[in-house]
This record gives structure tokens, sequence and C-alpha cells, in this order.
């Protein structure tokens, strides 16, 4: 009695994590519009399994016995309302079973529940998130999880009605000789899925890519039925795969349910062999900005499933989908080997060459459907730039920008250059949140006024790129925020016209003085400026040093760090401008102008979007001029 107690400890209840009770909560619930959904979970972990079987399997016999009839069978029993999912692969242990189906929440849990809280509706998305065994609580009010972990002695049972907590304890008998049984008592509104012609219909509309024999049997039915027979697709020739088969089979590695944007199928051979099969989805993963940015390629060795966590790809590819197969690489790949295998580094190559030539051919062919891979993925393809200066000039091609000339459109580089002005020698952009705001700024006005383009820059990943850059066709990258405009060689443009008057150079150069006097550290510089049509100033960052706009990101990022104190432009044919200058040359009225030179800063520093470095000194300057003006200007009116 003592003996079986140490060996089967009695069953021990223990409460879910608690992102896992609330994702439970919202499966038992659940009003998601698509059920069918829980099966095509059941069946990609049997399927998981059995690949992970196969592959411990050839790299160790003994432990892991025998991998031929590998395979998920799904058990139907109309009478009694239950439905079975059962493989024979890896199985579980009982830390396993814990750990996997309770205590440890996913990666993917929480942003599962703030995904589905704005969505409202989950069921697209229960496998990109990594949840899908939990989906099995649409349909059952309680789930048995039997599982030998293969080489084992003992098995366990796991059993939950999800709500709050699960029973593990030793299985019984009957328990599998290895893998794992899920048997799902089904809820009195989902008996409908314990129909064996419904199953087999769910079966192949959502999981006929798996790659694993997936069979179909009543509970009374003398044999079972094969609906899927677990051929890999991608060893497939391409002339003989459909549109609907590919689509269906990005959905089962991706977990998406969009198209995919793309999909390259192709087989390399020569000095090595392999099959790619892959897809850029129409719309971002939800990871996609996690700073592991981890890509999710899956590595097959002769069709055995290695791993999907090794970098096939550049990260700036992450969200790239999908199967790549090699011939050449041995079974037993360790994390060492998979980080510094030369074979795995050529094929990593070789792909990205593809994957970017591919990407071109559809911008070529179809500017519609690049235009909409590129606004989902054009911020991470943008990281390339910087961290791969071999593929630089591949990736320049490939990029896609709102400029001043076309807002809402997308230009490219080229046509960027092909459109330049006479004497334009660089690149100008403009950084910010906005690309309307951006274009709105008044460090843009004298671009404008001679009709030269300016990229509009607003992904936070435009800040680094374009320090990185070293130009596109031999010309530089300008930010117009940064630096002297030098913009004298390039005429206005006849519509812009030369309304006003200039103030004369003699004045102008008396007032930026007082003015560079009078503010002292907080600007580097008081100077004309040739980047301002109408507004009287606007600030940018001094010839040497960051951007405005990235040292601004920087300085939010660390907290404390001084900024290096702007430039502050005049424009010497604004009005007022113009009148300072002249009460500067006449001399006198320092005080005067002293508060000018603080408001026209503070100005400055609000169309920058930032708040005055003195918002009190600001607010008291402000209203004491409109006082001047509308109180105590005597007797105007009356
Ligand atoms: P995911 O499959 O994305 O990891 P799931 O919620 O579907 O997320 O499954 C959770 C984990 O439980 C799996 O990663 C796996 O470790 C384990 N698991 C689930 N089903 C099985 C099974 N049939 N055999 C072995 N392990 C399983
Ligand atoms: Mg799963």
């Amino acid at each position: 009695m003592s003996d079986e107690q140490q060996h089967a400890p009695a069953a021990e209840t223990r409460a879910f994590e608690a992102d896992v009770a609330r994702l439970l909560h919202l499966m038992v619930h659940s009003v998601y519009s698509d059920k069918d959904v829980f099966l095509r979970e059941l069946i990609s972990n049997a399927a998981d399994a059995c690949e992970k079987l196969r592959h411990r399997a050839l790299v160790d016999p003994t432990a892991y016995g025998d991998d031929s009839a590998l395979k998920v069978v799904v058990e139907t029993d109309a009478t009694a309302g239950r439905l079975v999912v059962s493989d024979n692969g890896v199985g579980m242990s009982r830390d396993e079973l814990v750990e996997n189906l309770g205590t440890i929440a996913r990666s993917g849990t929480r942003a599962f529940l703030e995904a589905t809280a704005s969505t409202g509706d989950g069921s697209g998305l229960i496998g990109q998130f990594g949840v899908g065994f939990y989906s099995a609580f649409m349909v059952a009010k309680e789930v048995v999880v039997e599982s030998r972990a293969a080489g084992a002695e003992e098995a366990w049972t796991w059993r939950s009605d999800g709500t709050g907590a699960f029973t593990v304890e030793p299985a019984g008998d009957d328990a599998p000789a290895r893998g794992t049984r899920v048997t799902l008592v089904l809820a009195d509104d989902a008996k409908e899925f314990a129909e064996e012609a419904r199953i087999e219909r769910i079966i192949k509309h959502y999981s006929a890519h798996v790659p694993i024999p997936v069979f179909v049997k009543a509970k009374d039915a003398a044999a079972e039925k094969e609906v899927v027979d677990g051929t890999a697709l991608w060893v497939k020739p391409k002339s003989e795969i459909s549109q609907e088969e590919y689509k269906e089979f990005y959905s089962f590695v991706s977990g998406h349910w969009d198209q995919p944007a793309l999909t390259i199928h192709y087989r390399a051979e020569g000095r090595q062999e392999y099959s790619v099969l892959l897809f850029v989805p129409e719309t971002r993963p939800f990871d996609l900005f996690e700073p592991e940015r981890r890509g999710k390629i899956r590595l097959y060795v002769r069709r055995v499933f290695i791993t999907d966590d090794a970098e096939l790809l550049p990260s700036w590819l992450r969200f790239v989908r999908g199967v790549i197969d090699s011939q050449d690489l041995p079974l037993n790949l360790s994390r060492e080997m998979l980080q510094n295998n030369p074979l795995l580094a050529s094929i990593r190559k070789a792909v990205t060459n593809r994957i970017l030539s591919e990407l071109e051919k559809l911008a070529e062919n179809d500017a519609e459907a690049y235009a909409k891979v590129w606004e989902a993925f054009g911020a991470v393809l943008k990281e390339g730039i910087y961290e791969d200066g071999e593929r630089r000039d591949a990736l320049y091609k490939l990029t896609r920008f709102h400029t001043t000339a076309d807002t809402t459109g997308w230009r490219t580089l080229s046509d960027y250059v092909a459109d330049m002005r006479e004497n334009q020698t660089a690149i100008f952009y403009a950084i910010g949140d906005d690309a309307e705001k951006v274009a709105a700024s008044p460090q843009l006005e004298g671009y404008r006024a001679r009709g030269i383009e300016v990229l509009l820059l607003t992904d936070p990943v435009d800040s680094f790129w374009v320090q990185a850059a070293v130009g596109f066709e031999g010309k530089p990258f300008q930010s117009v925020t940064q630096g002297k405009a030098d913009l004298e060689a390039i005429p206005l443009l006849d519509e812009a016209g030369e309304k006003e008057e200039p103030a004369r150079a003699g004045d102008l150069a008396t007032l930026t003085a007082l003015f560079k006097q009078h503010l002292g550290e907080r600007v580097s510089d008081v100077r004309p400026s040739e980047r301002l049509a109408s507004s009287a100033a606007c600030l940018v960052a001094p010839d040497l040093g960051p951007d405005r706009q990235f040292e601004r990101l920087m300085a939010r990022q660390a907290e404390g760090r001084g900024r290096i104190p702007p430039v502050l432009e005049l424009n010497p044919r604004n009005r007022l401008v113009r009148a300072l200058a002249e009460k500067a040359s006449a001399g006198g009225a320092a005080d005067q102008l002293n508060e000018a030179a603080d408001l026209l800063l503070a100005s400055a520093e609000i169309l920058d979007g930032e708040a005055p470095s003195d918002p009190a000194a600001f607010n008291a300057r402000l209203l004491a001029m409109m006082e001047q003006a509308f109180a105590a200007g005597g007797p105007s009116e009356g």
C-alpha cells in the first residue's frame, strides 16, 4: 500500500495560471463564430508530437523506438457524445502535462487576450498565438488527456472542466503505449462534433496538409479510414499543386487565415539540394515587433522536421513563413551546429537573395499587391538597410516612400532621383510620426517653394537606417531639419515668387547677434534661413550630430540625457523678422527684442511638436503681448 503510494501519488489538483484561466473562461463562454478550429489545433499538436518523435527516433532509435506508422486517429462516438484525438508521438511526462497544459502561460496567451479584446472574435487567431490546446474548451465540457512520454514507464491523465483547475493522476491500464489521447466530452450544444461525416469534412478543410497521416474512425466501425495522407506538399512538383492547396498549407504553417501575398516554391539543385516553400503573409503577425525578432521558418532534413527555432533567414525577413527542407544536412543537428553550419549559412544566403528577387518581381508585375506587402512589412525590411550592407542596394529597390510629391501614394527612390531639380545633389527627407504633419512643418517651406521633393519618413526605424545609408545612386540622404539647407543653387518656382522684400543683410546680422547673445546656451546658433518661405522661424539640428527627430527619440529612451541645443533659423523674407531686424539695427528696444527672441524660440519649439522649454514664462509673455495689443492701447475704439 505505502509502496504503491510512493510510485503513484494520488490525484493532484492544481490551479491554472491566471492568464490561462482568463483564456479558458473566454473559450468556455466562447462566442467565437468558428468553433471548427479546435480540431485543427488538436490535430496540429498531435502531428507536431509525431514529427518530434520521428526526429528523435532517427537520432536515437534505442531510446525512442520505432518511428514507423506514426499517425493521428480521430475517433467519433455519437452515442456517448465524445470525440477522441490520439497520436503515437513523443507524448508528455507528468511535469510536461502540468507545465504545457496549465501552469505556464504560453508567450502568446496575453497577446491573444489583448487581440481578442479588440476584435471580439478570436477563432481566426488561435493558431497564430500558440494557445491552440485550450480551444478544445469551446466544444467540450470536460477534456481528458492521457499521455505516455516516449520511452517512459508510467502514463498520466490530465483532466479539467476548464473552470479554474485541473487534476493529474496516474493513467489507467488502457493508456496509450506511446503518445497522447485527448478525449473531449462534448458540451450539449456541440454534439455535432461527434458525427463522423462532419469531422471528416472539417479535417479535409483545415488539416489537409498536415505532414502526418490522419485517420477517422467511428466508434463501432470495423476499420479506420485515411482522410489525410501526410505527404509533404513541398516535395510535389509545382504543376500538381493548386492555389487552394498552397493556401491551405500556408494556413497550416503560419496559423494565418488570410491569403498569402506571395508564394515562393522551388527546388535548389547543384552543390546543395533543398526544397523551399515560403510565403509572405498579407497581414502582420502579432509578434512582428517583439524585441527577439525571431523568425519561424520550419527546417526539415529529408522530410524530417528538425526545428522552427533556427534563424534560417535574417531577422529583417522574420515575417516570412514556410518550410526549408535540406537533402544534405545531418539529422542530428545540435543547437551549436544550427548556428555555425556552413551548409545552413549558404542556404540562408541563397534563400534570402531569392526572396528579395521574388519581391522585386512582384513589385514589377503587380504594384498594388506589392504595396500591400510594403505597408505590412516595409518597416521590417528597412532594418536590413543598416544591418545588411551587402544587400543595401537590393533593399533600396524594394523601398517605397510617401513624399511631399505624393503624400498618400508610394514613390520609389528611382522615381525620386528621376524627378530631382536641376542642381539638386541630395535626397532630402523629413522624419516624424505622421506624414501629413511632417509635410506641414515649416522646415519644408523652402523645399516646396523650389519644387524639391522630400521623403516623409514615419516609421521608428527610419531614424536608424538613414544614418547608415550611404546614399542612393551617388546621392546622399540629407535631413531637412539638419545643417545648412544649401538651397541657393536651386531656383524658386515661378509661382512661389519673391513676394516679400528681404530684410537688409546688415540689419539681419545685428538681429541674429542680439538673439544669440540673449538666448545663450538655449541655441547652438541663430542664422538666416533658406528653408523657410513664409514662416518666421524654425529649429534645425547643428551641421554635425544627430537629426532632431533622432535626438528626440534617444532623449525619450534615456531620460536625463542632455539635448543638443538646436539652431534657430530666421526667415529674412518674413515681415515680422524684417521689422525686428530694422528695430535691432536702429538700436534700443533691447527688452522688446529679447522678449521677441524668447517668443520666437518657443513658437518654433511648438511647431516642432515640443512644449516650450519654459511654458510658464512663454505664457506670461504671450499674454503680456496680447494685453499690450488689446487692453493697454488707450482710447482705440471708445
Ligand atoms: P502550441 O502548439 O502552439 O505550442 P498548444 O496550446 O496547442 O500550443 O499546445 C501547448 C503545448 O502542449 C505544446 O507546445 C506541446 O508541448 C504540448 N502538447 C499539446 N498537445 C500535445 C500532444 N498531442 N502531444 C505532445 N505534446 C502536446
Ligand atoms: Mg498547438
